[in-house]
Order: C-alpha cells, then sequence, then structure tokens
C-alpha cells in the first residue's frame, strides 16, 4: 500500500514556503515535470508525445545519465523544454550530509552547464529557439532534503521545486488506471505534476501521459515549463 499523499497538503506547502509547490497562475496552464532521465527511448517517446500537443515541460535529470546519454539531454533542449539538477546520481537527502549533498548537486550541475554550453556553442545558427542556457532548478530525489541542504542551495542560487501532484506512476503497486487518475483529479492551474521518464515509471506513466495531455488541452489548458 502506498501512503504518499498524491496531493501535497497545503500544510506541507506551508512548513516549507523557501520551496516552490505551485505555479501562481490566472489562466489554465499545468507544468509537466519528468524526473530521472535521460532514458534511452522513454525520454524520445515523451518528446514526441509532447510536441504533438505542443506541450513544454521541466526535465529534472540525473547528472550520470546525461554523461551517459549526452544525445537525448541535447534532443530536449532542441525541443524547448526546461532543464533541472535532480543530483548527480539519485542521492537521498536525509542520508547525506549537507557537504556531500552540495558536492553532488554541484557535481550534477558542472554536467548540465558542460552539456548546455556545449549545445549553445554548436548551435549559434538556432540559438534563438534555444532557453536561456542557465538552469537553476534543482528537485530533490524523493523529495528528501534537509532543512540545511534547501538553505545552503538557495544561497547558491538554486531554486527547489517541489511538486502538487504525484502520478506515482513509479509505484509497481499502483495501477494504470490509478495513475491516471490521480493527475485527472488532482490537477488545476498551476499545479506542478510530477512523471518519471524512466524505465520503472515507464509502464503507468506511458498510460496515462497521452491521456492527460488529451484531457487537459481538451478542456483549455497549455502545458508549460518552470522558468
Ligand atoms: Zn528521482
Amino acid at each position: 500500500m502506498n501512503l504518499t499523499p498524491v496531493k501535497t497538503p497545503l500544510v506541507v506547502q506551508k512548513l516549507f514556503p523557501q520551496y516552490t509547490w505551485e505555479i501562481a497562475s490566472d489562466s489554465k496552464e499545468i507544468y509537466l515535470t519528468f524526473d530521472d532521465g535521460p532514458t534511452p527511448e522513454i525520454t524520445n517517446w515523451v518528446l514526441d508525445l509532447l510536441k504533438q500537443y505542443d506541450a513544454k515541460a521541466t526535465f529534472f535529470c540525473i547528472g550520470k545519465n546525461i554523461e551517459k546519454h549526452p544525445e537525448i539531454f541535447q534532443d530536449i533542449i532542441h525541443d524547448g523544454h526546461t532543464i533541472g539538477n535532480h543530483t548527480y546520481n539519485h542521492i537521498k537527502g536525509w542520508k547525506t550530509s549537507v557537504v556531500d549533498y552540495l558536492e553532488n548537486v554541484n557535481k550534477a550541475q558542472q554536467v548540465i552547464n558542460t552539456h548546455l554550453n556545449y549545445i549553445a556553442q554548436n548551435q549559434k545558427s538556432s540559438i534563438a529557439n534555444l532557453q536561456s542556457p542557465i538552469s537553476n532548478l534543482f528537485r530533490p530525489p524523493y523529495g528528501q532534503i534537509t532543512p540545511k541542504q534547501g538553505t545552503q542551495l538557495i544561497k547558491l542560487g538554486y531554486k527547489i521545486i517541489m511538486w502538487s501532484v504525484l502520478s506515482i506512476d513509479w509505484d509497481a503497486f499502483v495501477s494504470r488506471k490509478i495513475c491516471l487518475n490521480n493527475v485527472i483529479t488532482k490537477a488545476d492551474s498551476g499545479s506542478i505534476i510530477v512523471f518519471h521518464d524512466s524505465v520503472k515509471a515507464s509502464k503507468n506513466m506511458q498510460y496515462a501521459l497521452p491521456k492527460v495531455l488529451e484531457y487537459f488541452s481538451k478542456k483549455g489548458y497549455t502545458f508549460k515549463s518552470i522558468e
């Protein structure tokens, strides 16, 4: 049984106001996010689908995975999505010292910056299509981050992005329909929704995501990346 709340309770958001839980919005906008990539085939499957709906999203990438699959990282950028840092190798904040945590995030950031600069330099002609090569978004793996780690990262200029709705796509005990329902029943204007472009989550994600895009598009929503 999964006890993770699908929708982040307001009390949690109020306890940690220094983190971003949703985007204040008057219009019908939804912020899809994808964690743990880039992953061969799965990330590109997501990119193709987003294109069909003219949807933009935010990809919280693992540094190690960017090193393994730089061409997929490049595809994400070329499609005009935003990148966020998700640590170098998906570490747990509560089990890691502040120093080690900052070092790990910094290591991932070096990888991100190196690849963003490389892409920007080699695509001068189409640079207008690229977003700012600077990225300061960070999402802690498992949502685990201690107050000290959070404070230090904010001091270093990171914007910490949590979420308002979890699809719980990664959980093998959650059915595809429940995963879809988690998003459809809880998301609203300004919601930050978590999906995963990972192998583990692919069964649920690949079922729910097309239906989420279809459902909210029909209701007049647009999908935006976090700036
Ligand atoms: Zn993750």
